[in-house]
């Protein structure tokens, strides 16, 4: 069976791979820390379990699929294992 992948932001992939939120402190402000840590948990809630795959995009315009952020950077490349996904990337 083929699995769906989305792209995710930097912030998306701590969160996914090391349930790493510290990071968001770095670069926000208490008040958009915990905003951005909000829509990550949300992105992550819709997706459900996914797992990163080796594949990364260096530079990307597009939003990222999982906390929606709009923006460009790096985008990380993960594969999704959930069925009901036409719901999910609605
Ligand atoms: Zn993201």
């Amino acid at each position: 069976m083929e699995h769906p992948t989305v792209h995710v932001c930097e912030d998306c992939r701590n969160a996914i791979v090391n349930d790493d939120y510290t990071g968001l402190d770095y670069y926000h402000d208490r008040e958009e820390a915990d905003e951005r840590e909000r829509q990550i948990r949300a992105g992550l809630k819709r997706l459900g379990w996914m797992t990163p795959t080796d594949n990364t995009i260096e530079f990307s315009l597009n939003q990222c699929e999982c906390c929606k952020i709009d923006g460009d950077g790096k985008r990380y490349e993960m594969v999704l294992f959930r069925m009901e996904l036409s719901s999910a990337l609605a």
